[in-house]
């Protein structure tokens, strides 16, 4: 039960750790015993939590949190073993609902989300989550020191471990640069740390879980140029080896993957590589115009704000 990892945020629960300034991890288990929604079937499966890359597949997927909206329409796709897709499309489209499909928070209530070919429903919820490793957009640390907030992620890892996912994450400079090193206390009532270095650790802690499938739910806040390039390399080595589902905000980190969706009110409108959405010639041209006009345009803006 320890190594169910689940991002506050991304339940949609962040509110009450703002209210409460603080997290732990009896709150934790609360909040997901709120949010029982969904039951283990008797003879659940045991999905293997480690090794080789899963397929993650959904089928006409339909779902709705209440039943007078529909949220997603008829959602399929495929990642097979390794790949990267990337999902694109304005707030509110459902982009983030997929991604709790997968980790079924929810359930669909039409078609199936299937990974290496059998219903999530099938497993055990356990076997499930240990499987799927998830970098939020913005992550909660707990009041404890940096060392615990890491070996989260894989509870009775090693020093040696968890310097090693550190470096990977590229967050061990930082650490070992204060007095206190990995044994400084952070979150409400330790030190702050900034968007980028708490998305750090959030990534060394995955790198510890070292699941099948990683979901990325990128942080729509902008990061410093430096930031965001260490980041998408660490993020980058992270997925290798993963199959892994992105949430993209900036359209520069999903030129890269295998298959991107464009949804649009719960519906894929458009899919395909970054150079044959860029051929078509449809929305996501047109996304990905405005972005660079947008990029184009924030030099300038900083300028101004010096
Ligand atoms: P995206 O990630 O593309 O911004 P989401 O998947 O988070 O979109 O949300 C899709 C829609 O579902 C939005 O209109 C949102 O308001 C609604 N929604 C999200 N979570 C809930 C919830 N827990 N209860 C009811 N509606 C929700």
């Amino acid at each position: 039960l320890m190594q169910l990892y689940v991002p506050l945020n991304f339940l949609g629960f962040t509110y009450l750790t703002l209210n409460q300034g603080l997290i732990d991890m009896e709150q934790m288990f609360s909040l997901l015993r709120v949010n029982q929604e969904v039951k283990d079937t008797p003879g659940a499966l045991e999905l293997e939590r480690h090794g080789a890359p899963a397929e993650v597949s959904f089928e006409d997927v339909h779902f709705a949190y209440n039943p007078d909206r529909q949220i997603l329409k008829g959602v399929s796709f495929t990642a097979a073993p390794g790949q990267k897709i990337a999902i694109v499309g304005p707030t509110g489209s459902g982009k983030s609902t997929i991604s709790r499909l997968l980790f079924r928070f929810y359930d669909a209530t039409e078609g199936r989300v299937l990974v290496d070919g059998h219903d999530v429903r099938d497993y055990t919820q356990n076997s499930l989550r240990a499987a799927i490793g998830v970098v939020p957009q913005d992550t909660v640390l707990f009041n404890d020191t940096i060392f615990y907030n890491i070996a989260y992620g894989r509870p009775g890892a090693t020093v040696e471990e968890i310097e090693h996912a550190a470096k990977l994450a590229q967050v061990h400079d930082f650490i070992v640069s204060l007095p206190q090193g990995y044994k400084t206390k952070v979150g409400e009532r330790g030190l702050k740390l900034s968007g980028g270095e708490k998305q750090r650790v959030a990534i060394a802690r995955t790198i510890l879980k070292n699941p099948r499938i990683l979901i990325l739910d990128e942080a729509t806040s902008a990061l410093d140029t430096h930031t965001e390039q260490e980041i998408s390399a660490a993020l980058r080595d992270v997925a290798h080896d993963r199959t892994t589902l992105v949430i993209a905000h900036r359209l520069s980190t999903v030129t890269d993957a295998d298959e991107i969706l464009v949804l649009r009110e719960g519906l894929i409108v458009e899919r395909g590589t970054h150079a044959a959405l860029l051929a078509q010639n449809g929305v996501y041209a047109g996304m990905w115009a405005a972005q660079v006009e947008l990029d184009d345009a924030s030099p300038a803006i900083a300028d101004v704000a010096e």
